[in-house]
């Protein structure tokens, strides 16, 4: 029954049959500037031939909701036009869009690489899930090169990259890491949690050109939608973006049986945001970068609280000539270092934290709502800590700068109290 009409005869349905196989059908041609929200677990066909001969994996056609859904694969198609990527796919969040490049690509044998500052969950989800399943694990200091291309060889399957990196926003060579990966291990999958740049700060699959004249880029830039292109502070979701066909279809064989399907709601709340990502990025990319300058000033008063400010466009910021020399913008997170001898242990961090009025205590960045977490460095540096005093890391929303400001300075006269 293609169009779901009534039956023309027979005993006249009830009414809950005719609440559910109704014949209207919206018509065609309502074009506005939101797409419409596409929700299905269940999608019809009209024929159990059609049923047969539908595919999803080429988004010709749409067989389940975990597959896609017309609202889904706006999104993918949006996302790989910010990024210039061919293919993308979404997952339920961050998290769960590396975790599947983990699973996809890695087997019992195969070494996993992932920089020393890595986004801590990433490390966590290798140290006890990939490990159970025979899959080897090396940290790499992100800014060092050299080390990094000793760490490479025959089983290396998988490496992570991160810029800047999480807390402590150093920014790596990412040209130099490419180029040494594809001459030491060219059978490697690179793999960049482009989280920080959101698509905007640098190309992550035109990188420049390595040393060989060959163009550089990553093989797949994954992001935590969940921060700056959903925007809210109030969903959940990742995506894998790539260009070429066959690393496509091995994540999306993966991605298809392991069942990570997003809600349709969420999903056009990211379409919703990604309108005025630019505009977000750019300002709390200044706001945040005021607001280190101003840290930065009070950090070189003696006897101040504050040691140094971690901010990869400020030229004492670890990899600041990397980032210099790659990226058009910074996304809107700096992190203090506190001064060891002012300190007291962790104790006058927690207090300034604690005494932040406009700044909420949470995880996550991207939103309307500045945020301050503070950080041991022992607790994110398993492996040594190159910082010495307890980090707060600050996520600059959407308030005005200046209150911001003020914000922090009352804050610091707090816990140096
Ligand atoms: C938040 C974040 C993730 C994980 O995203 P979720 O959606 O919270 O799982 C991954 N990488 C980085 C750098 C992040 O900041």
């Amino acid at each position: 029954m293609a169009d779901d009409t009534l039956p023309p005869e027979g005993p006249a349905p009830g009414p809950a049959t005719r609440l559910i196989h109704h014949p209207y059908r919206a018509p065609a041609g309502f074009d506005a500037p939101a797409v419409p929200v596409a929700k299905a677990s269940t999608v019809f066909f009209d024929s159990v031939a059609a049923m047969r001969s539908t595919r999803w994996a080429d988004k010709s056609g749409y067989t389940y909701g975990l597959h896609g859904t017309p609202t889904s694969f706006t999104l993918e198609a949006r996302l790989a036009t910010l990024e210039g990527a061919s293919h993308v796919l979404l997952a339920p969040s961050g998290l769960a869009a590396i975790a599947l490049v983990d699973q996809a690509l890695l087997g019992p044998g195969d070494t996993l690489l992932l920089p020393d500052n890595v986004y801590a969950p990433s490390r966590n989800l290798a140290e006890h899930e990939l490990r159970r399943w025979g899959i080897n694990t090396l940290t790499y200091d992100p800014l060092d090169a050299e080390a990094f291309g000793r760490l490479l060889g025959p089983s290396t399957r998988l490496i992570w990259l991160e810029a800047a990196g999480s807390v402590t926003l150093e920014f790596p060579d990412l040209r130099g890491l490419v180029a040494t990966a594809r001459r030491l291990a060219p059978q490697a999958v690179i793999a960049l949690d482009n989280t920080w740049g959101a698509g905007l700060a640098f190309d992550a699959f035109a990188l420049g050109t390595g040393p060989d004249g060959q163009p550089l880029g990553v093989d797949l830039s994954v992001h935590a939608l969940t921060k700056y292109p959903a925007g809210g502070g109030d969903l959940l979701m990742g995506s894998l973006a790539c260009r070429d066909a066959g690393l496509h279809a091995r994540l999306a064989a993966a991605h298809g049986r392991l069942g990570l399907g997003v809600g349709a709601n969420d999903v056009e709340a990211v379409l919703r945001g990604l309108p005025s990502l630019p505009l977000r990025y750019a300002a709390q990319d200044a706001a945040a970068r005021a607001l280190a300058a101003h840290c930065a000033a009070q950090a070189a008063t003696p006897g101040s609280l504050i040691r140094r400010v971690l901010h990869p466009a400020r030229p004492d910021s670890p990899g600041h000539a990397h980032w210099a020399a790659l990226c058009r913008a910074a996304a809107g997170l700096l992190t203090l270092e506190f001064a060891p001898e002012a300190a007291e242990g962790p104790r006058r961090a927690e207090r300034f934290v604690e005494a932040l009025r406009h700044f909420r205590i949470g995880y996550s960045w991207g939103g309307p709502v500045s945020l301050a977490v503070p950080y041991e460095p022992t607790q994110i540096r398993p492996a040594g800590s190159p910082f010495r005093g307890p980090l707060v890391r600050l996520c600059i929303g959407l308030e005005d700068v200046a209150d911001l400001i003020a914000d922090v300075d009352q804050a610091l006269v707090c816990a140096a109290r």
